[in-house]
C-alpha cells in the first residue's frame, strides 16, 4: 500500500520505463515516512509478471490466458509469482538487509550491519538474476552499517553490475560516509499531508475520530499511523510521549536526566521519539514563522512551548539532531549523549 509520494513514485517507473536507471538510490527521510514501503513496491514493480509481461513468458497455455497489463503501465498486482513470492520474502531477486536487534537485560540494542553480512550481500548481487532482469537489494538502515560493512558496499557501489540495483534507506545522512552518498541518487521523502494519509486509509475499518486521532499523532508518517491503529497500547504511549515532551520542557534537571536515563534503554526507540520532537518542533516553528497552513499535528498543552523563540526553537532542534546522529552509532555512550541533550533543550 502506497500513501502519498506519488510524484517520486512516476519519477522512478518513468526511470525504468525510459531506460535510466541509476546503479544505486539513497532515499533519505523521517522514519516511518514510507521509504521502505515504496522501495518495496517498487522493487515488486521491477519484477512484477503483469506489469513486464515482456520480461516473464509465458510457460503454459493456462498462464497464457492470465490477462496481462500494459507493459509497465501501473502498480504491481500482488497475485503472480514474482509479486507474491515478495510478500513471503522468498524472491530470490529481492534481498532486503535490516539491522538484526538484540535484548539483553531488559535493553533493546539495534546491532550493526557487519561486514559478514555485507559480504553475504556482495554475494548476492553477483549471481545472475533467477527469474526477472535484475537483483534488487534495499538496505533498510544503511547508517547502522559499520565501517567494514561500508567499506565493502562502496566496492560494489564503485563497480556496479549491470544487472543489480541498490537501494539504500536512512533516516540519518550524518552517520554516512559522504564517498557511499556521492555514489547514489538521493531521493528525498517528505511528511506526507494529513489528508493524503486519511484518503489512503479511509478503507481500514476504523472509526473516523480513531483514524483522525491516530493520523494527527503520526505527524506526517504513514509507517507510524498504520502501526498507531494496529496496536491500541502504541496509541496510548504515543499520546504519553507527546505530554510528556510539553512536560519536560518545563521540568527540572533531575526529571531530565529521569527521561535521559528511560530513553537510554533502547536506543532505536529513542531514534523514533526524538524523531517525533522535531516534528512537533517544526510545526511550531512553522506557527511562529506564520505558515500555520502547514503545521500536521497539534500537541496536547502546546502553549509551553510560546516562550521559544524561532532561534530557540532551531537550537533546540540542531541539538535533538546533534544526539540522533551520535545515537546511531552504538559504539558511543546513549545515555552521556540524552544527558547532554537534556540540558541544551
Ligand atoms: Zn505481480
Amino acid at each position: 500500500m502506497l500513501i502519498g509520494h506519488q510524484r517520486i513514485w512516476d519519477f522512478l517507473t518513468k526511470s525504468v520505463q525510459q531506460n535510466r536507471l541509476a546503479h544505486a538510490y539513497l532515499f533519505a527521510g523521517p522514519a516511518q515516512v514510507g521509504k521502505l514501503a515504496l522501495a518495496r513496491e517498487w522493487a515488486k514493480w521491477q519484477l512484477c509478471e503483469k506489469i513486464h509481461p515482456s520480461l516473464h513468458p509465458p510457460l503454459d497455455k493456462a498462464r497464457a490466458k492470465l490477462s496481462f497489463g500494459r507493459e509497465g503501465v501501473g502498480f504491481p498486482c500482488g497475485q503472480c509469482r514474482q509479486c507474491v513470492a515478495i510478500e513471503r520474502g522468498q524472491n530470490p531477486d529481492l534481498i532486503v538487509l535490516s539491522p538484526r536487534q538484540e535484548e539483553k537485560d531488559g535493553v533493546v540494542k539495534t546491532l550493526e550491519i557487519s561486514i559478514k553480512e555485507a559480504r553475504e550481500l556482495q554475494r548476492q548481487l553477483s549471481l545472475f538474476p533467477y527469474s526477472a532482469v535484475r537483483k534488487i537489494a534495499i538496505i533498510e538502515e544503511a547508517a547502522a552499517m559499520s565501517n567494514e560493512a561500508a567499506s565493502a558496499l562502496l566496492k560494489t557501489l564503485e563497480e556496479p553490475s549491470a544487472h543489480s540495483l541498490i537501494i539504500l534507506i536512512s533516516g540519518n545522512l550524518q552517520a554516512i560516509l559522504p564517498t557511499i552518498i556521492s555514489r547514489c541518487q538521493m531521493i528525498k521523502f517528505s511528511l506526507v499531508p494529513e489528508p493524503e494519509i486519511i484518503a489512503g486509509l479511509k478503507n481500514t475499518a476504523v472509526r473516523e475520530n480513531l483514524l483522525k486521532e491516530a493520523v494527527n499523532l503520526a505527524a506526517g508518517r504513514p509507517g507510524l499511523a498504520i502501526k498507531l491503529l494496529a496496536e491500541p497500547d502504541l496509541m496510548a504511549e504515543q499520546k504519553k510521549t507527546a505530554a510528556d515532551f510539553t512536560k519536560l520542557l518545563q521540568s527540572s534537571l533531575v526529571a531530565r536526566w529521569e527521561m535521559a536515563k528511560v530513553l537510554a534503554q533502547d536506543s532505536a526507540k529513542a531514534q523514533e521519539i526524538l524523531s517525533g520532537w522535531l516534528l512537533w518542533l517544526r510545526d511550531r516553528l512553522l506557527e511562529q514563522s506564520g505558515r500555520g497552513d502547514l503545521v500536521i499535528s497539534e500537541l496536547p498543552n502546546e502553549k509551553s512551548l510560546n516562550k521559544y523563540s524561532v532561534g530557540g526553537l532551531l537550537n533546540t532542534c540542531r541539538e535533538i539532531q546533534k544526539t540522533q546522529a551520535i545515537l546511531s552509532n552504538p559504539s558511543f555512550n546513549a545515555r552521556l549523549a540524552l544527558e547532554v541533550l537534556m540540558t541544551k533543550i
